[in-house]
């Protein structure tokens, strides 16, 4: 049976980043991808940072098909029927390729194709089912009754990582460590889309929304304009789903944010274009499992290589950078012509010396700061009552300001010690 040096499952953005590395030496590599073709299965919000990736993706993502350059950050905290907003713009955000919207149908099939003119061919409908091993050395993988030998396997995976499971390598799962994503691209032209968003072509916004869209949960709404569609999503913890009373299902909470006044206008007479449902790996540093094995390495979601910063979600330059760290550390071994566990262990030394260990681990405590009823509920319900109660003008005369802001402040408990404790923790973050 022909031994190939890799083979990579998966075809999502670590995967397909981790073939273009090793397409620069001459070496077999196979990449397997379930889906009808790459991008097909993949779900992301969709904001790709930049700045962490230039250096490490090199020409790769040169004449990448991206949306729009993102030009305003917006975040909303919603009441039930209330909202206030936060509208960021810079020049900075305009000048520099600081990040860019995406739709991964179109971003991950391009990336496939530039690597077929490098040799290496993405086989779609392909579903790998196990692994092949030889003692305790994982040589392979099974797909139904076929078997592809290889010196790696690269666990491209995503986010439930079946094949890091069968290596020993991921813990079992634990619904703290995800939340569910569900989005919709609705169509838009583009003269209106720069319209109602403020921006002019090639520019969008990104719009994070807390509060209401989850029912004060862990998770929240997100936005993202691009060319000529809208991004609209939801995300929403596993576990706070899973414990809330009366229960609550991740549909009807985007059925249920859709309808509010805040995005109505925005999407008004679009056309629902795709509709999809996704894992996203929650747990940063704690959520990451064993990375390499003998003969295996893991990367991107299925490594758990994923950082909710509260203001933002990022994995998509994770997935990338940890796919070509991957092939760095795949191409020594094959110098060294040794894919034992030690020889693989050069992918984690060196992550660490990147922003992907090291983001994760200057974020560890996100994830526990964000198991937090304060930030997702009292504030967001809070502070948009007492924004509006400053702004509210009635027959009577008004009574000072100073006061309306102390005494709402207390009667909603913003200024309580739970309230104030959490502003605490953030020094922490
Ligand atoms: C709703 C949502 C919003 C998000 N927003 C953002 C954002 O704005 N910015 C950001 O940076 N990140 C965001 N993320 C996270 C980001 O999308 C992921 O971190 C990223 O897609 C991970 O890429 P990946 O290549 O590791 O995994 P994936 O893109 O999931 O790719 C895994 C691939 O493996 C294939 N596969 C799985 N099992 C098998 C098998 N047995 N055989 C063959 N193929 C298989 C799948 O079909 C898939 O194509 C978001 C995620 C979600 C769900």
């Amino acid at each position: 049976m022909e031994k190939n040096d890799v083979v990579i499952v998966g075809g999502g953005l670590s995967g397909l980043a981790c073939a273009y590395k090793l397409a620069e030496k001459d070496l077999q590599v196979i990449v397997v991808e379930r889906g009808d073709f790459p991008g097909s299965k993949n779900v992301t919000g969709g904001r790709l940072y930049m700045m962490p990736i230039t250096e490490i993706a090199g020409d790769m993502l040169d004449g990448a098909p991206f949306e729009r350059k993102v030009v305003r950050e917006r975040w909303s905290l919603l009441g039930e029927e209330n909202s206030v907003s936060i509208d960021l713009t810079s020049e900075n955000f305009r000048k520099k390729e600081h990040s860019f919207t995406v739709l991964r149908a179109t971003f991950d099939r391009w990336l496939a194709d530039k690597l077929t003119e490098k040799g290496i061919f993405v086989i779609p409908k392909y579903r790998v089912d196990d692994l092949l091993w030889e003692g305790d050395k994982v040589v392979g993988v099974r797909a139904g009754t076929e078997e592809i030998f290889a010196n790696v396997v690269v666990a491209s995976d995503g986010v439930l990582s079946f094949l890091g499971e069968k290596a020993g390598l991921k813990p079992k799962m634990d619904p703290a460590n995800y939340a569910v994503g569900i989005k919709e691209v609705i169509e838009l032209p583009e003269e209106k889309i720069n319209d109602r968003f403020n921006v002019q072509s090639g520019e969008g916004v990104a719009h994070l929304f807390l509060g209401d869209v989850t029912k004060g949960l862990f998770g929240g709404g997100f936005l993202y304009t691009n060319k000529e569609s809208v991004s609209l999503g939801i995300v929403v913890g596993i576990k706070a789903l899973m414990g809330r009373t009366p229960g609550l299902e991740a549909h009807t909470l985007m059925e249920a944010f859709k309808e509010r006044y805040e995005l109505k206008t925005l999407i008004k007479d679009g056309h629902l274009s795709e509709y999809s449902a996704h894992v996203i790996p929650e747990g940063g540093l704690n959520g990451i499992s064993r990375i390499y094995g003998n003969g295996i390495i893991l990367t991107g979601d299925a490594a758990g290589f994923a950082l909710n910063m509260g203001v933002t979600v990022r994995g998509m330059e994770f997935a990338i950078a940890s796919g070509i760290i991957g092939a760095e550390a795949i191409l020594r071994a094959k110098e060294a012509d040794d894919y034992s566990e030690k020889s693989l262990s050069s992918y984690e030394t060196r992550l660490k010396e990147t922003f992907v260990l090291q983001d994760l681990q200057t974020c560890r405590n996100m994830p526990a700061y964000l198991d937090n009823e304060v930030f997702f509920d009292l504030y967001p319900r809070s502070i948009p009552d007492l924004a509006e109660k400053i702004m509210w003008f009635d027959k009577g005369p008004k009574e000072r300001i100073g006061k309306t802001l102390w005494d709402n402040m207390k009667a909603s408990g913003l200024l309580s010690l739970k309230s104030l404790v959490e502003l605490y923790r953030i020094k922490n973050l």
